[in-house]
């Protein structure tokens, strides 16, 4: 009895996991600048504190836009979108990026255009965090992006040549704050997963050290009908305003 009672306090759920982490990633920054603040206040300035100061206070700042992009209202402004135009969009969103880090992006698919309900927002979000990820994780070479339909779905593949993730790693990847940058926020993939699992989709990743990782999204084919779900929104729309 005993056993299953720690374990199910050790299991924090995503709120515990979350209140533990900002705790500590907000905490390491925010002593850096008191401790700062403090040696300003007895008089002892150098040049080189400020732009200290600055990096954390900004990591602060991008931990909390993080933050507030988890707590966001999954359910906002779902519309038909084809994947593939969105993805063209994404790409070229990120294209700059790629290119200073000498990485090619490639994108295919066979048919278009290939309808989701989505809020397209959100969905672009999750390609970026995993497109950023991919390109941060090559060195050179060349990012494949598919879409095709398997069944009810639609699947989205993201697929780089970089350096891949260690097999017992796995599990911890998407975790918050779990992260092997040294200016990482381990938040990226939170989001993308909460965003995917609220539009009725699911992640996968496969991969290999040294040469490279797949994430796989797939998520419900819709017709381009609008569905009654829609249809309800607008009604609801319009009975507010
Ligand atoms: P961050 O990018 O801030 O570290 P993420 O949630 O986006 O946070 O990613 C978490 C971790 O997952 C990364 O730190 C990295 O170790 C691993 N990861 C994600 N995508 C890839 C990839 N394409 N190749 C290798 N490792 C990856
Ligand atoms: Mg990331």
């Amino acid at each position: 009895k005993n056993e299953s009672f720690i374990r199910a306090s050790e299991k924090l759920s995503l709120a515990g996991q979350l209140a533990a982490g900002i705790a500590h990633e907000i905490r390491n920054p925010l002593t850096s600048v008191k401790g700062f603040v403090q040696l300003l206040q007895r008089g002892i300035q150098k040049p080189e504190y400020m732009p200290i100061m600055m990096s954390e206070i900004n990591r602060m700042e991008l931990i909390i836009s993080e933050l507030l992009m988890l707590a966001k209202p999954q359910n906002a402004h779902r519309k038909p979108m084809d994947m593939c135009e969105l993805l063209e969009h994404v790409i070229s969103l990120i294209e700059s990026q790629a290119i200073l880090n000498d990485v090619q992006i490639q994108i295919e698919y066979e048919e278009a255009p290939l309808f989701i309900q989505c809020d397209a927002n959100q969905i672009k979000q999750v390609f970026i965090n995993i497109i950023k990820n991919a390109i941060e994780a090559s060195q050179g070479g060349t990012i494949q992006v598919r879409i095709e339909r398997a069944g009810d779905a639609i699947v989205a593949s993201v697929t780089d040549n970089g350096c891949g993730i260690p097999q017992d790693m796995l599990d911890q990847i998407g975790q918050p704050f779990f992260t092997t940058k040294e200016k990482g926020t381990g938040l990226g993939l939170t989001i993308s997963n909460k965003i995917i699992a609220s539009h009725e989709g699911t992640t996968a990743i496969s991969s290999v050290t040294g040469i490279g990782t797949t994430f796989k999204i797939s998520l419900p084919h819709a017709s381009q009908r609008s569905h009654p779900i829609e249809r309800h929104e607008i009604e609801a729309n319009e009975l507010i305003s």
